[in-house]
């Protein structure tokens, strides 16, 4: 496949990205009440709108020549385990190829980004910022990234727990709390 776009731009992760899901009607044929329309299902990007499809190939096309079939992969398993509303297996595959255009796993402030990486790409936490937490529904320390603190602040002081998952008031930890969960 030629990846390339209309005015022959090279195509990226980043023009690639979902900023949006469009749908609509097209009329296919007839008049009146004889109308008969399909309906066209897309992804806005930085390319303008992309029928699904299209957009599908695209992103395959781009994830095959960096060699990223592997991570891609792992991001439908992800999805299927850590996303109970995407029902089917289509669903499932465009949900992960959107993470995989967003580039979510380089993102510290993705929800995933600590078990998603130390599963997959442990060599992120070589120079990853962390932060111990100690949250209130838990009540066992715990990291986060320093991104996701400081979205805590906007969040009321709020941030997801990283043992179960929901959204928890918490400390950061203290020096002699790291020392403890390091002796565990
Ligand atoms: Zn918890």
């Amino acid at each position: 496949m030629e990846l390339s776009g209309k005015s022959g731009e090279d195509i990226t992760f980043a023009n690639l990205r979902v900023h949006y899901g469009t749908g609509r009607s097209i009329h296919v044929s007839g008049t009146g009440r004889d109308k008969k329309f399909r309906y066209r299902y897309g992804a806005m990007t930085d390319l303008g709108d992309l029928e699904i499809s299209k957009w599908k190939s695209l992103i395959n096309a781009l994830i095959e020549q960096h060699g990223e079939q592997e991570i891609q992969r792992q991001l439908r398993q992800w999805s299927k385990a850590e996303c109970p509303w995407l029902r089917s297996d289509d669903e499932i595959e465009e949900y992960a190829l959107r993470l995989h255009a967003a580039r979510i796993f380089d993102d510290p402030a993705w929800a995933g980004y600590i078990t998603f990486n130390r599963q997959h790409r442990p060599e992120v936490f070589e120079t990853a910022r962390l932060v111990w937490i100690k949250t209130s529904c838990c009540q066992k320390a715990g990291q986060i990234t320093e991104t996701q603190l400081d979205k805590a602040i906007y969040m009321d002081g709020w941030t997801r727990c990283p043992h179960c998952g929901r959204f928890s008031s918490f400390h950061i930890c203290t020096p002699e709390e790291i020392q403890k969960e390091k002796e565990i």
